[in-house]
């Protein structure tokens, strides 16, 4: 089957076929022992992934998308007695801040303008003045310009001044380095349908074991407390509310797929050799990268807009050729526009993008 578009937007994915007819597998109850062992599978899998998190990490799977994990993660484990620093340089640290804002947890921040890096000087003088922040939190890829922030150097300060770190890992877990141990890792949250390849629907929290507790009736939601889902999902294996079946049929294919592929360090590399020849060519039509391209993920990158282009005819011209690309988000957005790696890209595929780019840019 020939598809209508290659997404080239930072998730959903383009899906392998295997990974689609996966939703049709069946119609299964969320409360049979069938079931209960592919909510296990899929989450001893998931730990898995990295083979540093598969002994002391395990994940909880939830029914929606990546910011839902995300807010889990901070309803779960950001405190309630002590603050929380949040670093941020884009969009996704941006609203994590206000998830935190919002359920009234304290709260410092170390902001940094969108396209600049994550602010390390002053993060560690928040954490040697203040011995009140318990916990950092911080994106991974911050997918606002494609930049893989410097964990190793965040990390190291979390390490080093014994505080514990939460991640936002939706764009880079499956395909970027986590390193759980170096950068005191305590919980991560991350997705389905973005590196991992599966469909949008289910996504998931990755936490040290020893932190998960107890449900707690006063975290302030019942739904998004993954205590309880730690409590049920590696018990008896049900979950407390209904997952999303299908979307795991889809999740627990795109997992095989991964893992038969060569994992994360493989699907990595995969990303990141789309990725050089879409710059490669884009820089042959005096297109610039955004930000520094040493910056760049492999999963996704950003590029500056030519004087004259609107982003609007950019993306309706490439959407006929067959290629969805994406937009900057708030002030970038006519200045910016990014290309995803993720996904069923096939070398075929890359070579059409690149005569697609070259057409309009000669064209425009
Ligand atoms: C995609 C993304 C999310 C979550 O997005 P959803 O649309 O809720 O799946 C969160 N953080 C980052 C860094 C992302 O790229």
């Amino acid at each position: 089957m020939s598809k209508k578009w290659i997404l080239l937007n930072p998730g959903p994915v383009t899906l392998t076929e295997s990974v689609r007819a996966a939703l049709t597998r069946d119609d299964w109850c969320h409360r049979e022992t069938e079931f209960a062992s592919l909510t296990q599978s899929i989450n001893e899998r998931i730990a898995g992934v990295y083979e540093e998190s598969s002994a002391n990490y395990a994940s909880v799977l939830l029914t929606g998308s990546g910011t839902l994990a995300v807010e889990s993660m901070l309803t779960t484990f950001a405190p309630r007695d002590s603050k929380t620093l949040v670093v941020t340089n884009g969009v996704y640290g941006e609203r994590m801040e206000a998830m935190l804002r919002a359920k009234g947890r304290p709260v410092v921040t170390v902001n940094s303008a969108w396209e600049a890096p994550m602010d390390l000087e002053s993060v560690e003088a928040v954490l040697r003045a203040d011995q009140e922040v318990s916990h950092v939190l911080a994106v991974h890829h911050e997918t606002t310009t494609a930049r893989l922030n410097d964990l190793d150097g965040l990390g190291k300060l979390c390490r080093d001044y014994d505080r514990a770190l939460l991640l936002d890992a939706v764009s880079s877990f499956g395909a970027e380095r986590i390193s759980f141990d170096d950068w005191n890792l305590a919980a991560l949250a991350a997705t389905a349908n973005k590196c991992i390849h599966g469909v949008p629907g289910l996504s998931f929290v990755l936490a040290r074991r020893d932190l998960y507790a107890e449900p707690d009736p006063t975290c302030g939601s019942v739904y998004l407390d993954a205590n309880r889902y730690f409590r049920t999902q590696h018990g008896d294996g049900y979950s407390p509310f209904t997952l999303s079946v299908q979307v795991a049929f889809a999740l627990d294919t795109a997992l095989d797929e991964l893992a038969a592929g060569g994992g994360w360090k493989a699907r990595g590399a995969r990303y990141a050799a789309v990725g050089k020849r879409v710059r490669d060519e884009l820089a042959r039509l005096g297109i610039e990268p955004f930000i520094p391209a040493d910056d760049f993920s492999a999963v996704m990158a950003s590029y500056r807009l030519p004087e004259g282009i609107a982003y609007e005819q950019m993306h309706d011209d490439l959407k006929a050729r067959g290629f969805i690309v994406y937009a900057g988000q708030g002030h970038f957005s006519s200045s910016m526009f990014r290309i995803a790696h993720m996904g069923a890209i096939a070398d075929a595929d890359v070579d059409r993008l690149l005569a697609a780019l070259r057409e309009f840019f000669a064209d425009n």
